[in-house]
């Protein structure tokens, strides 16, 4: 087959290449060992602890190494998305004190930094990959894909579309070139090359080395209205906005193998990965989840009604981040955190309990070792603040 020509059949307006955007975004001008990280999520509503958490790290940690923090609105799965999402997680970050480098609203010279503004990177980046035979088009409708899983529960086995039952994956020039010429919606899927039963290693900066097979799905890396799912925007905002940690929710280990199967397939450095565990709930015997819907220390607003200040919430995160903190911490009363060094490897491998009496002790240093002009000017701010509630 040739590729390039079904590269032009499938993206005739596509006119610039991966060579244009790496122009555009080139690596940036910092020294070899600054971090940059980023915040990606998605506009759903205002900030909870979990994911105040999330960006303390990315923050911290570019920051302590004078790199780059981003805030990046992924705003793919709009079903979720509210219309000023946006500002308010702006919003919350900036009432925290975290220093946003890049953002949608002030901008940057990576951007734009919400996904749904990047459609024609994306497409210039799924022509690339239709160009060197590693993504195709696949025509199957919905109930197409519904019946192929029925068949796979049946017969239980592992679902997806691969190996014989991705059909699309062998149709020929004609037979594309017919379907295009007749309008028939299409998505893009990844032409896998993995095999299911081999494993890849990976080293994971919080969870060390972990072994998992590899991906041999084709997986749908762009869909038919031009909009790509999460796992092709990570890969190509973190590529262009030249992204060297990936910090995210651990949920997303599983689909690391996928993920790095779309780095390799471009050529592209992958970039170092942290999956951090959620904040845990101890109730009775039993872990669970901190969730914002039970759990009223789970909201930003809770710390702000009972006078605790914003450092110490994040003084807090620091213990969370790094278990020796604390003890640096007491032993240094003149210090603050950007004097600690943090490191990925003193992270919980098995998620933070999320302890507000612990929370509120450390409230209770912070403010005992305040001046008393600081002080003054805080309990000022804080009256004006619930005067306006
Ligand atoms: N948008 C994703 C989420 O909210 C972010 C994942 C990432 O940081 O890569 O879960």
């Amino acid at each position: 087959m040739d590729y390039k020509k079904l590269a032009d059949l499938l993206y005739p307006n596509v006119d610039k290449t991966i060579d244009d955007y790496e122009k555009m975004y080139p690596e940036r001008n910092l020294s070899e060992d600054a971090i940059v990280a980023r915040f990606a999520p998605s506009p759903t509503g205002r900030m909870h602890m979990g994911n105040l958490f999330a960006s303390f790290i990315p923050e911290t940690f570019a920051h302590q190494t004078n790199g780059i923090f981003i805030l990046r609105i992924e705003d793919t799965d709009d079903k979720r998305a509210i219309e000023n999402g946006t500002e308010l997680i702006l919003e919350d970050l900036k009432a925290y004190k975290y220093k946003v480098d890049e953002d949608p609203i002030n901008g940057g010279a990576y951007g734009p930094y919400i996904q749904s503004k990047r459609k024609d990177i994306y497409s210039t980046f799924g022509k690339y990959l239709v160009s060197i035979g590693r993504a195709y088009p696949c025509f199957c409708s919905e109930e197409e894909i519904a019946h192929i899983r029925e068949i796979q529960t049946e017969k239980k086995d592992r679902i997806g579309y691969y190996g014989k039952y991705a059909k699309c994956r062998n149709l020929t020039y004609e037979e594309i070139e017919e379907k295009i010429k007749n309008n028939e919606p299409w998505v893009l899927r990844l032409k896998s090359n993995g095999d299911f039963n081999r494993k890849i290693i990976f080293k994971d900066l919080i969870k060390g080395t972990i072994e998992i097979p590899e991906n041999d799905i084709d997986h749908v890396l762009i869909k038919s209205d031009g909009i790509p799912p999460y796992a092709f925007a990570h890969v190509v905002d973190d590529y262009l906005m030249r992204v060297t940690h990936v910090t995210r929710d651990d949920s997303y280990i599983s689909s690391v193998p996928y993920h790095l199967e779309i780095w390799k397939s471009f050529g592209f450095k992958v970039p170092k990965y942290a999956h951090i565990l959620p904040l845990n709930k101890k109730e009775g015997e039993t872990i669970r989840k901190l969730s914002k819907r039970k759990d009223p220390e789970a909201a930003v607003s809770f710390y702000n009604e009972r006078g605790i200040p914003e450092e110490a919430v994040k003084l807090y995160f620091a213990t969370l981040l790094n278990s020796n903190f604390e003890e640096w911490y007491n032993a240094n009363p003149n210090s603050n955190i950007s004097d600690f060094t943090f490191t990925f490897d003193k992270m919980s491998k098995s998620g933070s309990i999320f302890d507000i009496d612990k929370l509120i002790s450390i409230s209770k240093t912070y403010f005992s070792r305040l001046k008393a002009q600081d002080l003054y000017n805080l309990i000022i701010e804080q009256s004006k603040q619930n005067n306006n509630q």
